[in-house]
C-alpha cells in the first residue's frame, strides 16, 4: 500500500552540469554569481506566498523537539540542542507576531518517551521560559516519533474544525523507538487532518517522508544553521486552508486597557483570571483588560476568556495578520536597460546595477532586488504607493 515516493533522488537523475551556471566576474571571483543564485531563490519564495486566498488563520501548532543523544552532536554550534533552542525562541516570537490569534505547544522526546514541555497556549512568554529551562539539560536515549505524535494528536483532534492543526517535528536522530505500528498512526493523523512537517538535522529518514507526504506537510533536511533558520521561518506564515476545512465566524472582544491610578480612592487591586492556572501564584494588580462580556480581568492579550470563552485580542494584533490575506502584488521583473532616466532604487536610493529591477504595478516605481525582498517579506506595503498617497500635490492613484 505504501509505495516508494515517486520523487526520484538527486543521485538517480541525469548528469547535471552544475558548474556551468556559475560565471566568474572580471576579478575571477564566483561570489557575485553565487549571490545571484541565492537571491533568485529568495525571490521565488516571495512569489510563492502570493495568491493563497484562504488561509488557516487560527493555528494550533505543536513543535516536537528531539532531545535524544544525537542532539549532542556538534555539527551545529555549540551543539544541535543549543542551536535548536535558540532558533525556536526566535521562531516562537515571530510566530505570535504574525499569527496573533494562534496557539503553540512544545513536546520533547527522549529515552523512548514523549513529554509536554508546554501546553497549547497563546502567550509567547511561557514557551520561551520553557525553552530557556532546557538549555543545559542532558540529551539521552532514542526519540519516539510515535509517542510524540500521539501525544500531540490527543490535544489537536479536539480543536475546532475551522482552525488548522499542525505539528512540526525537529528530528535529529536516524532511528525512532515506537511501541506500535506507526503507519496506523499516520492514517489516524490524516483522518483528523493534522498536518505534520519535519525538519531533519541528520539525513532523510523514510518514515518521515511517508509521514509528511500522507499528512500534507513538508520535509526538509538542513544544510547548515542558516538553512535551518530559513526552514523554520517558512512555518511562520499560515498554511493554505484545506478545501475541506470548515468556515466559521468567530466572536471576538477588543478590551481596552484601563489603568486605575493610586490616587483614586475607589480603585481596588484585583486578581487576573490568567493567574488561575499559573504556578507563580496570584498577584494583585490595579487595572488591566476587562472582558467586554463578563468583566473578567486579564493582564495580557491575546487570551481566551476563562469565564465566558470569548476570544480577547487587541485590534492592532488582529491587523497584523491582515497582510496574509491581502498580500502585496508581486513586482514586475524588468531588465535594467529598459529603465529610462535615473537608475536609482526608490527604496534605498542606491544605484541599481543588477540586470533586473522590480517595478510596482500600481505606482510604477522601480526597486532593487534587496528592497523588493524586504518590501514583500517585512514591510508588506509599497513605499512608493504610500508616498503618493500622502503627497497631496501628486494626487492619489489608488
Ligand atoms: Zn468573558
Ligand atoms: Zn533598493
Ligand atoms: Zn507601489
Amino acid at each position: 500500500m505504501y509505495d516508494e515516493p515517486e520523487r526520484t533522488k538527486r543521485w538517480e537523475g541525469g548528469y547535471e552540469r552544475t558548474w556551468e551556471v556559475l560565471k566568474e566576474d572580471e576579478s575571477g571571483s564566483l561570489k557575485a554569481s553565487v549571490d545571484d543564485l541565492l537571491f533568485k531563490e529568495k525571490r521565488k519564495r516571495v512569489c510563492e506566498h502570493y495568491g493563497q486566498v484562504r488561509l488557516g488563520m487560527m493555528r494550533h501548532l505543536y513543535v516536537v523537539v528531539d532531545m535524544s543523544r544525537s542532539m549532542e552532536d556538534q555539527d551545529l554550534k555549540p551543539n544541535r540542542l543549543a542551536c535548536t533552542l535558540k532558533l525556536l525562541e526566535y521562531f516562537v516570537e515571530e510566530y505570535f507576531d504574525q499569527n496573533p490569534i494562534s496557539q503553540i505547544g512544545i513536546i520533547s522526546t527522549k529515552t523512548k518517551r514523549a513529554e509536554k514541555m508546554t501546553e497549547l497556549a497563546g502567550n509567547p512568554k511561557k514557551h520561551i521560559e520553557a525553552l530557556k529551562k532546557v538549555v543545559g539539560v542532558a540529551c539521552s536515549g532514542e526519540p519516539s516519533l510515535y509517542n510524540s505524535l500521539s501525544l500531540a494528536m490527543e490535544t489537536l483532534k479536539h480543536m475546532p474544525g475551522h482552525t488548522s492543526r499542525e505539528v512540526i517535528v525537529i528530528f535529529s536522530s536516524l532511528t525512532t523507538c515506537d511501541p506500535s505500528n506507526i503507519y496506523d498512526l499516520i492514517k489516524c493523523l490524516k483522518a483528523v487532518k493534522i498536518r505534520v512537517s519535519v525538519i531533519g538535522l541528520s539525513a532523510e529518514v523514510r518514515v518521515c517522508t511517508m509521514l509528511t507526504r500522507e499528512t500534507g506537510g513538508t520535509y526538509h533536511v538542513i544544510l547548515d544553521e542558516n538553512h535551518f533558520k530559513e526552514l523554520l521561518m517558512y512555518h511562520v506564515s499560515p498554511p493554505p486552508a484545506s478545501s475541506t476545512s470548515e468556515c466559521s465566524l468567530i466572536r471576538m472582544g477588543f478590551p481596552q486597557h484601563t489603568m486605575a491610578s493610586f490616587s483614586d480612592q475607589d480603585a481596588k487591586p484585583s486578581f487576573s483570571m490568567a493567574h488561575l492556572d499559573s504556578s507563580s501564584g496570584p498577584v494583585l494588580t490595579l487595572g488591566g483588560y476587562y472582558c467586554p462580556q463578563c468583566r473578567a480581568k486579564y493582564t495580557e492579550l491575546p487570551v481566551e476568556c476563562k469565564v465566558c470563552g470569548l476570544t480577547l485580542v487587541s485590534a492592532p494584533h488582529l491587523a497584523r495578520s491582515y497582510h496574509h490575506l491581502f498580500p502585496l502584488d508581486v513586482f514586475r521583473e524588468t531588465p535594467l536597460e529598459r529603465i529610462q532616466g535615473e537608475r536609482y532604487c526608490q527604496g534605498c536610493q542606491g544605484e541599481m546595477k543588477d540586470q533586473n529591477v522590480y517595478i510596482c504595478t500600481v505606482c510604477q516605481n522601480a526597486f532593487c532586488l534587496e528592497c523588493d525582498i524586504f518590501i514583500h517579506n517585512t514591510l508588506h506595503c509599497c513605499p512608493g504607493c504610500i508616498h503618493n498617497q500622502s503627497d497631496p500635490h501628486l494626487g492619489s492613484n489608488l
